[in-house]
């Protein structure tokens, strides 16, 4: 079983009627009530409110995969659990931001750039495409798919040259966005999935579900480490047979 958390900031929902009428439980209730039903996944929601924001040491220790929606918030995580979940990528914890993620604490320190970009509220269509068609989180959908209203995010968007970019977004106010991006950090998996904003049903969409249902089996750990450490090593003839190198 792939063991997923979903972080979810929860303020939109709780203070804006738009958002309280599409997400009447949370996104990360939305998100949870479509990855719970695959037989391979697990789920848990924790939200910015909770005790230490919802993210201690054991529960990343528990989680596979980490998805990320915060917006407005994103300063009341403290830096502590920001170096909590970068520790857990560098060991091996897959990791998906969505959306407005991209300004998150977590999102910043893992990319090192400010992943700044440009944005628009004007309801414009977004058509996402799929540009690495053989990719595992592209597996499932057409060559193009459309959310008929979505945040207009825009290029520049300042982030390091991704290892890999599954979707290109084109808007109908003109912009083209890299809405698919793939990266390893240490010995974890990265995907950063732009559509998502709150106010439209994005979450409900079949497509966008694919990617995350895919996404979450894509940055399922390959292996896990225990810790971080930079050994000092002894010359290999040096070594007894059977002796840890580790010193
Ligand atoms: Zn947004």
């Amino acid at each position: 079983m792939i063991r997923v958390t979903v972080w979810n900031e929860f303020f939109h929902e709780q203070h804006d009627e738009t958002t309280k009428k599409v997400y009447p439980e949370g996104i990360h209730k939305a998100i949870a009530a479509f990855l719970g039903k695959e037989e391979d996944i697990t789920v848990k929601t924790v939200v910015l409110d909770d005790e230490n924001c919802g993210i201690t040491e054991e529960l990343l220790n528990e989680t596979d995969v980490l998805l990320w929606w915060g917006h407005v918030r994103h300063n009341d995580v403290p830096d502590s659990v920001v170096d909590l979940v970068q520790h857990a990528v560098l060991k091996g914890m897959g990791i998906i931001f969505l959306h407005s993620g991209h300004h998150s604490k977590p999102f910043r320190r893992l990319m090192g750039t400010t992943a700044n970009l440009c944005w628009r509220e004007t309801n414009d269509l977004e058509r996402v495409w799929v540009v690495k068609p053989y990719h595992p989180i592209a597996q499932g959908l057409p060559r193009y798919f459309d959310l008929n209203g979505e945040e207009t995010y825009g290029e520049p968007f300042d982030i390091p040259e991704p290892d890999e970019l599954v979707f290109i977004g084109w808007f109908s106010g003109g912009e083209v966005f890299r809405a698919g991006c793939c990266y390893r950090r240490g010995n974890g998996k990265i995907f950063y999935f732009q559509p998502g904003h709150e106010t439209f049903p994005t979450y409900y969409n079949e497509n966008v579900q694919t990617v995350l249902k895919n996404a979450v089996r894509w940055a399922k750990p390959d292996v896990r480490v225990s810790s971080l450490t930079a050994p000092h090593v002894r010359k290999i003839d040096d070594m007894k047979d059977g002796e840890d190198y580790v010193r």
